[in-house]
């Protein structure tokens, strides 16, 4: 993808993507300090608009993610929002977007640390590519990378460095013939996907890790829970073994990218029938419905770029 003359914001101003460089020597490129957020836009051609999806609690998030790496955002969660909505407008993206906001140490010196290092925050729009075919069940397997622990560095923050952990994970499941990874704790807890939260279905009860085993508290992952919970359906966050993984009626990742994607099997064992389980469909459908203007109920929970645009400021 040429993405030359894309509009990112970087600097504090707009402009081309080819125009928006960063040094060799930069502190986030060279010792991974650095956070980021990924946020999806939908486009729904019906409504010619482009639904933005829970833009708050992304800058939230990141705004937690840059304080543990002693690092503040340059502007309010609401500015931040709205300078996300002019660069799909400028951008007159008509299609999925994939946002990927960032701040990171700017430095370019050798040494590594956190301190006396000045930051430097950019948002990057792009046309959104499927991320995992979810259309199809996906075949997993547990890795044999264990997720980063938070005595290590913090999970629960998005820290570009720590997308090593990722990276060797997703890499060694497709090397060996799978879609994806999931990591379990250096406890040998599940704890979640390469790039998604986990959950599972057992006896119309939904599980998925708590928040202390390692997990990133995924968007999506809250997202789903408020859904089940206004369905009625039981939510429980607990530690979760690998043996139950094997044993549940329906196991499923969330993810910005990835939305629900249901996982046909497990270290080659099937998970359930091995087609989507009525649980996951049921919280599947209800999501994408929301996600592109559907549920004026949660319509708090997308921003259409389009139509805020046009509101005087
Ligand atoms: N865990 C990890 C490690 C991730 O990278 C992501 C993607 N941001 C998720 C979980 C899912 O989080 P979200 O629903 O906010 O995209």
């Amino acid at each position: 993808m040429d993405l030359s003359d894309v509009i990112v914001y970087a600097g504090g101003e707009f402009k081309r993507y080819a125009d928006a460089k960063v040094g060799l020597l930069t502190h986030g490129l060279q010792y991974g300090t650095g956070c980021f957020e990924g946020i999806r836009g939908y486009w729904v051609p019906e409504d010619e608009d482009l639904y933005l999806v829970l833009l708050r609690d992304h800058y939230e998030r990141l705004a937690t993610s840059a304080k543990i790496l002693t690092m503040s955002l340059p502007k309010s969660a609401d500015e931040l929002i709205d300078i996300t909505v002019e660069l799909c407008v400028r951008n007159r993206y008509e299609q999925n977007v994939y946002v990927r906001p960032f701040i990171y140490k700017a430095a370019e010196d050798v040494g590594v640390r956190l301190h006396n290092v000045q930051d430097a925050f950019a948002i990057v729009p792009i046309p959104f590519t499927a991320y995992l075919d979810t259309s199809k069940g996906l075949h997993v397997c547990v890795s044999s990378w264990r997720r980063a622990d938070d005595t290590m560095a913090p999970p629960r923050a998005k820290i570009t460095g720590l997308y090593v952990n990722s990276a060797l994970a997703k890499s060694e499941a497709i090397a060996n013939g799978y879609d994806e990874a999931i990591l379990l704790s250096h406890d040998g807890h599940v704890a979640e996907g390469s790039a998604e939260n986990i959950f599972l279905v057992r006896r119309g009860v939904l599980y998925t890790p708590d928040p202390s085993q390692n997990v990133l508290e995924g968007c999506t992952r809250r997202a789903v829970m408020d859904i089940a919970r206004d369905f009625g359906i039981e939510v429980v966050e607990r530690s979760i073994d690998r043996g139950e993984l094997y044993s549940a009626d329906e196991v499923f990742f969330t993810g910005t990218a990835a939305g629900l994607g249901y996982v046909a099997s497990i270290d080659r064992r099937v998970v359930g029938d091995g087609t989507m389980g009525p649980v996951a469909r049921r919280l599947g459908e209800f999501y994408e419905r929301i996600v592109t203007g559907r549920e004026p109920r949660y319509a708090s929970w997308i921003t259409p770029a389009y139509a805020k645009a046009k509101l005087p400021a």
